[in-house]
């Protein structure tokens, strides 16, 4: 009885491809968040493999050829009879002589030692559209390195990484804010200059502003991935009660208090006079 247990490559006997595809690239491009809405162009660095232009890809000096590899006489591997209890076993291996390749290089060429190609740091520019977001993948097929032997180019997956923002958090297209305006402000109303993406804007804050009251900015946020319009930009109002008052402001608020008929003690908002309690308990749906 003999065994035949296989080695070299699975699926089929014969030499390897000589010609293999190159590796893809993966390059993480940082980005702020204004790129990012708009779209922009960066130069990109990077090592890759380019072909080798002295032996277009053959790997061999000019004139010569590849010749048969002499160990597996072309075969791409070598077979190996040992005997055993179950009777003769052969394995076989891909050739170390050609790596499995059938052929050898006599006479390489200078430049790329036989590969077919050279290492080299590139630049290119890369246009990221508008609307890439953290995490956001962009393959650019074809654009990477060249296989051995002058093989297809593997591609470019450029992974963008979007910075954090200073004011502005963003919410898929929307962006978010909060700005604090002084309870006086949030009162009596206000205007104040703003810096959204697209350059200061004059915000107008209403008479009577309560604090979570947001400003919504259509078309002010993040354009869209697929090209179709712009996200929001919201802004939420926070105001800010003041914490330490002197004399004059306390004695004021206090007259103010008192016009306003809101001069009375903790003690008598209570539920059901329509005072503060009365207003949380609505707010918190209670019955
Ligand atoms: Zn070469
Ligand atoms: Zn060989």
């Amino acid at each position: 009885m003999n065994a035949f247990f296989g080695g070299g490559q699975p699926g089929g006997r014969g030499p390897r491809e000589r010609v293999r595809r190159g590796r893809s690239i993966k390059i993480r491009v940082e980005l702020d968040l204004k790129e990012t809405a708009f779209g922009v162009s960066k130069d990109i660095t990077f090592p890759t493999a380019i072909l080798c232009e002295t032996c277009q890809g053959e790997g061999t000096a000019s004139g010569s050829h590849r010749t048969t590899c002499d160990m597996c006489h072309g075969q791409g591997e070598v077979s190996q009879v040992t005997r055993s209890f179950l009777g003769q076993v052969m394995t076989s291996r891909p050739c170390p002589q050609c790596s499995g390749q059938g052929t050898v290089i006599t006479d390489p060429c200078a430049d790329c030692a036989g590969e077919g190609r050279v290492r080299e740091k590139v630049t290119r520019t890369v246009k990221i559209p508008a609307g890439v977001d953290d995490g956001t993948r962009i393959q650019l097929a074809g654009e990477g390195e060249v296989g051995p032997n002058g093989g297809p180019r593997g591609d470019i997956i450029l992974e963008i990484l979007q910075r954090p923002h200073p004011t502005f958090e963003r919410r898929g297209d929307d962006l978010h804010c909060t700005v604090t305006v002084p309870m006086t402000a949030a009162a009596l109303g206000a205007s104040f200059a703003f810096d959204t993406l697209d350059g200061t804007e004059n915000i107008d804050l209403r008479p009577g502003t309560n604090s979570g009251h947001v400003i919504t900015l259509p078309n002010k946020g993040v354009t869209h991935l697929d090209g179709g319009g712009r996200g929001d930009l919201r802004i939420r109002v926070d105001v800010e009660t003041p914490s330490k008052l002197d004399e004059e402001q306390e004695a004021l608020l206090r007259k103010f208090a008192e016009l306003r008929g809101e001069d009375q003690s903790p003690g008598r908002f209570s539920p059901g006079h329509g005072g503060l309690f009365a207003k949380l308990r609505d707010a918190f749906g209670a019955k």
